[in-house]
């Protein structure tokens, strides 16, 4: 897979344009913590990941659940932030290929988390679109992400998603657009 016929490129942002340091290791019991008076006992093991587990109980329990894992992912990220290593080889490519792509920036980080980062980065009016986890109901990899992105009328094999985790993948899957890992973007603009 190459991005050099592609027109629309879809990024996520961590790990990917930027690694941040956040101590990830509470975040699965806060977030069972957070709903389970809604919820009740649930297995993180009978989901294919934590994401997959968030969209089936907002699916299910609806508006109450998706704001207080909206608010905790807010809050946890806040907390839990140390500081953040760029991808500079990707920070540079975007900055200087807006007239020859279009650039959306798909996250299930909070806003509040990544905006400080894309100003410092110089990034802040690069991408046409930012999805972050606040901006949807569904968080990546269920496709509501993608609707905000997609331009109407246009060919979704102009469309490519670069990431770094599985989410990315699936994430592609289910808006049906084509996939690059970073490395592989990395190396390709980079040889
Ligand atoms: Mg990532």
């Amino acid at each position: 897979m190459s991005f050099l016929n592609k027109k629309y490129l879809v990024f996520d942002f961590d790990g990917t344009i930027d690694s941040l340091i956040i101590d990830w290791s509470n975040s699965r019991k806060e977030m069972m913590t957070s709903i389970k008076d809604i919820v009740g006992d649930q297995s993180l093991e009978d989901f294919r990941n934590s994401y997959y587990f968030q969209i089936e109980m907002i699916k299910e329990f609806g508006d109450e659940v998706s704001d207080k894992l909206i608010e905790l992912s807010k809050n946890y990220e806040k907390e839990n932030y140390s500081s953040h290593h760029p991808n500079m080889n990707a920070v540079d490519f975007i900055k200087n290929n807006q007239d020859k792509y279009k650039f959306f920036l798909w996250t299930s980080n909070h806003i509040e988390t990544i905006s400080p980062v894309l100003k410092e980065l110089g990034l802040d009016q690069s991408f046409q679109v930012i999805v972050s986890r606040d901006s949807v109901k569904l968080p990546k990899p269920d496709a509501e992400g993608f609707l905000q992105i997609y331009i109407p009328g246009t060919d979704k094999k102009d469309y490519l998603m670069i990431g770094d985790t599985s989410n990315d993948v699936f994430a592609a899957e289910n808006s049906d657009i084509d996939y690059l890992d970073i490395n592989d973007f990395e190396r390709e603009i980079t040889k």
